[in-house]
């Protein structure tokens, strides 16, 4: 698992807005590896980055689906589930060049529920799915299309207070760091900086494997 290595931390961010070149610049200065969730027909709308620029921008990093418009899937209906998710996931893989293989379900709040991944698990090739209720741990879980990521990355008490605890681990069970967030959250307050702070502190560790998230969830 993880290379062998017990520990592992990974990112997972969401929309495809332009703050996202600062944050891979960032994460490319620690060695950090992030999983990119796009919505193929938002593309270049508001501060979205643009279709040509996709596949330079998220280079090094993952690609995966965030439905073709981002609505909640939970107030959609089983075809409509179905086209949002296998929709975004053709055309995400053509700019990518490569099979893309999860998602983060769109929207706040709960947005997800059982039916819904069912119906992801039963009909697409989505083999994790990230929702955006936080565990607050870094245990491994066996349903990986309701994945509770470990924090919000602007949550900086519970990202650090967890950081501690997961560099002072020494399992004898994997443990996943798991980071979500929105690029453009970091722009408010002093955020650039605290998270710089906490991407110097959680990187370059031999005992810990950086990888995008179907590097740690799907090995
Ligand atoms: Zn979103």
């Amino acid at each position: 698992m993880f290379n062998g290595k017990m520990k592992a931390v990974t990112f997972s961010y969401d929309d495809g807005v332009t703050q996202d070149k600062r944050l891979i610049a960032l994460f490319n200065k620690y060695g950090l590896k992030c999983t990119f969730n796009l919505n193929s027909e938002l593309m270049g709308k508001g501060n979205r980055i643009p279709v040509r620029e996709i596949r330079e921008t998220y280079a090094g990093h993952e690609i995966a689906v965030h439905t073709l418009t981002h609505p909640t899937l939970t107030n959609c209906d089983e075809q409509e589930i179905i086209r949002q998710v296998n929709g975004d996931c053709a055309n995400l893989s053509e700019l990518a060049g490569y099979e893309v293989v999860g998602m983060a379900y769109p929207g706040g709040g709960v947005n997800y529920n059982h039916d819904v991944a069912e119906i992801i698990r039963h009909n697409t090739t989505m083999q994790y799915a990230r929702t955006t209720v936080c565990s607050v741990n870094c245990d491994l879980q066996s349903n990986l299309l309701e994945f509770l990521p470990s924090v919000k990355h602007t949550d900086f008490y519970e990202l650090f207070t967890v950081a501690h605890e997961f560099l002072a681990l020494k399992p004898t069970e994997p443990k996943l760091f798991y980071i979500w967030g929105h690029s453009y959250e970091l722009d408010f307050d002093d955020n650039w900086a605290r998270f710089e702070d906490f991407c110097r502190l959680i990187a370059n560790r031999d005992d810990i494997f950086y990888g995008t998230n179907k590097e740690v969830l799907l090995n």
